[in-house]
Parts: structure tokens; sequence; C-alpha cells
């Protein structure tokens, strides 16, 4: 249920409003936006007459919501979220590219793919350092080194740095690290996601799972944001279908109706929704004529030789060459 309140609405009788929502154990969400200001109220509001409500002088009139999400949900905060990414700011009709290798190798690779990245217009570095792979014998990521790696490249270039958790045991490695993912398989991982949203405030980037629904991908967001962090991005990459002849089916209509059903930004990831670095610029372009706030494209000095996700990886010059039809197609907007 969401209450909107009068325009200039007594400060002290909003204050009354907010304690009698308590005293029926509903917790008020006040969302002053631009225009209006609505209280979400979170909670059981089964039992709550909103006759009573709307006889108060304040409201303007109250909305039962079905949606569960409450943090994640435009209706109670009608503004879209922008969000601080150590200085790139994502959301709010901004445009971020976070590129980088799916694995950090070396550090004069992540170095040097950083400095071309940066070159072409890339707002965020993003390199794997933890990796998910489905096999166990695959390379799983340089760890902590990994890390370092990307700091440095932070150092030569500053690019803001967008690294994977997969496990909170290793949270004390991403507290130098600017943006932390939490790639598609963790999406439903409830406790990391409750454990990283109470322990920082940092930007969190939240891949949807591979076979989840809109619904679920912002419950996630509410797992992180009812723990205490509001900053979420959301991604699409792509979903599990009957259709097999690209890495994933990229649910690309999602961007429209995630900005309709959430404040949040969404960012679209065409390199794990292709899997074919020959696709990734046409889709990218495609994400950003529908609107997307950013993207995630992975780069690499020589795919055939990368340790992981070669084939969807764009080289430095593909990658110019995306940017510049990007900005040609922001501009067109
Ligand atoms: C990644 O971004 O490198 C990754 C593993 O992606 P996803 O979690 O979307 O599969
Ligand atoms: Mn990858």
């Amino acid at each position: 249920m969401i209450i909107i309140l009068k325009k200039g609405a007594d400060a002290s009788q909003v204050e009354g409003l907010k304690s009698l929502l308590r005293a029926r154990n509903i917790t008020p969400q006040v969302s002053e936006g631009s225009i209006q200001t609505i209280i979400g109220c979170v909670g059981d509001v089964a039992h709550v007459d909103p006759s009573i409500l709307e006889a108060l002088d304040v409201v303007e009139s109250v909305q039962r919501i079905q949606e569960p999400y409450k943090a994640a949900n435009r209706k109670f905060h009608p503004d879209d979220s922008v969000i601080d990414c150590s200085g790139t700011k994502v959301g709010g009709g901004m445009f971020a590219v976070a590129a980088g290798p799916c694995s950090v190798e070396s550090e004069e690779q992540v170095v040097g793919i950083a400095k071309a990245v940066k070159a072409a217009g890339a707002t965020l570095l993003r390199g794997g350092a933890f990796k998910p792979r489905t096999s166990p014998y695959a390379f799983q990521g340089l760890g902590a080194d990994g890390i370092r790696m990307l700091q440095v490249a932070r150092r030569e270039t500053g690019l803001p740095i967008v690294t994977e958790l997969m496990d909170f045991r290793d949270i004390e490695l991403f507290n130098d690290v600017d943006v932390i993912q939490i790639g598609a398989r963790n999406m439903q991982n409830f406790n990391l996601l409750k454990e990283v949203g109470s322990y920082t405030k940092k930007p969190i980037l939240l891949k949807r799972g591979m076979s989840a629904t809109l619904q679920e991908l912002l419950m996630s967001a509410e797992y992180v944001m009812a723990s205490g962090n509001p900053n979420v991005i959301l991604c699409e990459r792509g979903i599990r279908t009957f259709e097999t002849a690209l890495r994933n089916t990229l649910d690309l209509g999602v961007v429209p109706l995630l900005h309709q059903m959430s404040h949040l930004p969404v960012f679209v990831d065409p390199s794990h929704a292709t899997g074919r670095a020959g696709m990734v610029d046409p889709v990218a372009v495609a994400a950003a004529a529908i609107g997307a706030d950013g993207l995630i494209i992975e780069v690499h000095n020589d795919p055939p030789h990368a340790k992981c996700d070669g084939a969807q990886s764009q080289t430095p010059e593909m990658f110019a060459s995306t940017m510049e039809r990007i900005r040609r197609i922001r501009a067109a907007r």
C-alpha cells in the first residue's frame, strides 16, 4: 500500500500519520520526490482500512499495490535512482559502459585493456578475479592477485573497477573495489545478498539469473536494499530458453519494463547474452537504443587465447567502433 501525501503537507501531521502506521506494525518508508511525497507501507497492510487514512488531512490518496518488492518499486520512489560508482554516475539518463576482460590474466593484460577501453570511452573497468566456472577444471580466476591488478589498472587509467564477489568470506578483498558484481548464478544466493547489503553501501551490479523472472530479479535487489544498501544496478544478460542458437536469449524488452517497475538503473550485457563477439556490436547498439542505462562488454587483447569467454570478447578495435555507434545512437534518441 502507498499513501500519496498532499502537496505541502504539514510536517507534524505527517509524523502523526507515521506513528499511526507504526502502531499498526507497519514501517513507513517516506520518499520525497520532486513532485510528490509518498509513504510506502511495509508490513501486513491487510488489516488497514484505506478509507480511514484517506480521511486524514495530509493524505491525497491511498493505493493498494500487489508487488512484493517495496524498496525497488517505482511507485515508492518515482524518480530514477542515480548511483555514484566512485565518480561514474549510473542512471537518470546517463550512460555508463563497463568494459574489460572476462578474467584478469596478468597485470600487463588488464592495464593494457583498461587503457584501450578508456580511450574508446568506457566509464568503468570490469574484470573477473573470482570466476564462476561450470567446470571445476576450468580457470577459476586469479583471486586476490586479480583484484590487486585491477587496482593497478584503476591507478593507471582512473577508471572505477567492477568485479564479481562469489563468496562472502572474500568480502575484505573487495573493500577497495568500486562496484561489486553479483553474478547470474548467485542472484538468488539470499544469504550472500543479505550479507553484502548489510556490510556495504557500495554499488551492487546484480545480474539476472538465467531462469529468473523479473519479479525474482527485483526481489533479489530487494534483499540487498532491505539489508541497508539502496545502490543496486540491475543487469539483463540473457536467459535460458528453448533457443540454443546463441549462448542465451536476450530479453531486451525488459529494459523499458524494468524502468516502469523500478527506479533502479538497468544495464545490458550483450557479451554473455550472445556468446559471440560478432553479435555484440548490434546488440549493444540495440540496448542503447531501447534506453538501457549502461552496458557490460567483454574486451580482450587476444580473444583466441583468452582464459575465459574468448569467443564473445571484442578486440579493443571492435570495442572502439561499437562505442562510436553507441554515441551516435544516444545522440539520436
Ligand atoms: C560475468 O559477468 O563474467 C559472468 C560470469 O556473467 P553471468 O553471471 O551473467 O553469467
Ligand atoms: Mn565472461
